[in-house]
């Protein structure tokens, strides 16, 4: 299991620090490691470094928010994924929603950062999931599957290195969360799409999260899914206490 925060465009370096390290303090009781369940915080870029210093030694990791498609060069503004792994990342989340609809990022380009990733020693976090027009559509399965298969196209075996998580674009930061039975179909279709592109032992090693609203208090039924294997938390991150409380949910799950 993965339980990663993603703090989003939120909080100062002073703040950052004295969440990552409550975080560290919270999450160390519940010897989280030990059962399986791991602990990222995707910071803003500016706070990484700190971030990294913050939780070090905790078993806490760090993930960035985005990360470029290219490895180095004249790309004003961009951040290579060698660069994340020096200052101690462990994760970059790529495609999530708000980058695909306020920045343009296409299926190929999220690809692209995917690759990236894993070029440089980097997991990336592989966001997909459908509008509430997709959705009222009939359109989720069409819509995830090209989000996942853009993926497996551009990473090839690679892709069994990758973490997914599912974001129904209607969930997040909405306080509506998929059911537990809506968000475990939509996951265990996208098993049974990594299982074509990787074979089924493959398939089934590849962390899929559930992202939307989720809260301690309606994380233990989402994480009790036979597919969702952790989970990708905005809102809930930004205080130790919940995101703790969150990451107990799923240290009880995975006992
Ligand atoms: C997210 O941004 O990835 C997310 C799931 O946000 P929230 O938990 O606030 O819905």
């Amino acid at each position: 299991m993965l339980i990663a925060g993603n703090w989003k465009m939120h909080l100062t370096l002073d703040a950052a620090t004295a969440l990552a390290a409550a975080v560290a303090d919270a999450v160390a009781p519940l010897h989280a490691h030990e059962a399986g369940v791991a602990v990222a915080l995707c910071a803003p870029f500016p706070f990484l470094h700190a971030v990294a210093q913050a939780v070090a030694g905790s078993g806490v990791t760090v993930g960035a928010q985005d990360v470029s498609a290219h490895a180095e060069g004249a790309y004003t503004g961009e951040t290579s994924a060698a660069m994340l792994v020096s200052v101690g990342c462990t994760y970059a989340i790529v495609g999530h929603s708000e980058r695909r609809q306020y920045h343009g990022e296409s299926d190929t380009l999220v690809a692209d950062k995917a690759a990236a990733a894993l070029a440089n020693g980097l997991t990336p976090i592989v966001c997909v999931g459908e509008t509430l027009d997709e959705r009222r559509a009939e359109q989720v399965e069409a819509v995830v599957g090209r989000q996942l298969d853009a993926a497996a196209r551009r990473l090839g075996d690679d892709l069994a290195r990758a973490v997914i998580a599912y974001e129904p674009v209607w969930a997040i930061g909405t306080g509506e969360t998929a059911t537990p039975e809506q968000a475990q179909a939509v996951h265990a279709f996208l098993r049974y799409r990594l299982a074509e592109a990787l074979g089924t032992g493959a398939a089934d090693a590849v962390p899929l999260l559930y992202g939307g609203s989720m809260k301690p208090i309606n994380a233990a039924e989402l994480l009790a899914q036979p597919d969702v294997d952790g989970g990708l938390v905005g809102g809930a991150s930004l205080d130790a206490s919940s995101f703790a409380a969150l990451i107990a949910a799923a240290v009880a799950t995975s006992a």
